[in-house]
């Protein structure tokens, strides 16, 4: 059995390292996990004990193949949770993260099965995030996305995803009227960042770190 704290950072140097193609620092994690680096270092080491990451001195972590199976477990377990949270128990889709993270690592694969199926095998989650299958494989996606950071004006697109770390920036879009599946059009973007988009409520400005979190699909002419 691993520990939770284990399982977070497991979840942790899969999530950075999808996102950046490399090996994850020490101080990359410390930063992620909130923590100290010889914390980091410390659990590391028990990991690479447990042949779960792989460790090269300076040079960072990966996961073992052994690893990414323990990663994609908890990714399933995880997105499973704030979809069934979401559909079945009343909960906004932008309060259900933190409750995930903590009931991701208690739920069996028994459990994990049945949400699955009392969803009928959802392939994305209520914030657009990939559910791996029971095989875990994760589902392909051909369509192309880009981060809204990275639009230009004038651009219309539709969000697909919105890549989060906790509630916060979830609440923030929530309130902002920006959720997978709805339309902006990009009317401004501003010198350091700023994004003004065009939701169906009306215009907003999103920082550039908020804008960076939101993938988006272009939407082609006829359909605007
Ligand atoms: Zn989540």
């Amino acid at each position: 059995m691993l520990s939770a704290v284990m399982e977070d950072y497991i979840k942790a140097i899969y999530t950075i390292g999808n996102d950046t193609d490399e090996r994850v620092s020490t101080s990359e994690l410390a930063d992620y996990l909130d923590v100290t680096s010889p914390t980091v270092s410390s659990m590391v080491k028990k990991l690479e004990e447990r042949g779960l990451v792989d460790r090269e001195e300076y040079r960072g972590v990966t996961l073992t193949e052994e690893g990414e199976v323990v990663a994609l477990e908890i990714l399933r377990h995880h997105r499973l949770l704030e979809s069934f949270l979401t559909e079945h128990l009343d909960y906004d889709w932008a309060d259900v993260h933190e409750e995930a993270d903590r009931l991701e690592h208690h739920v069996s694969d028994e459990l994990t099965e049945r949400i699955a199926e009392a969803l009928d095998n959802p392939g994305v989650d209520p914030h657009g995030d990939p559910i791996p299958d029971a095989d875990l494989r994760l589902p392909e996606v051909d369509e192309q996305t880009r981060r809204l950071s990275s639009a230009a004006e004038g651009d219309h697109v539709v969000v697909r995803r919105i890549r989060h770390q906790g509630d916060e920036e979830l609440r923030y879009l929530s309130e902002a009227g920006i959720e997978p599946g709805v339309e902006l059009e990009i009317v401004e973007i501003a010198p350091f960042g700023l994004v003004t988009v065009r939701t169906p409520e009306g215009k907003q400005s999103l920082p550039e770190e908020i804008a960076r979190l939101i993938e988006t699909a272009s939407v082609s002419e006829a359909e605007v």
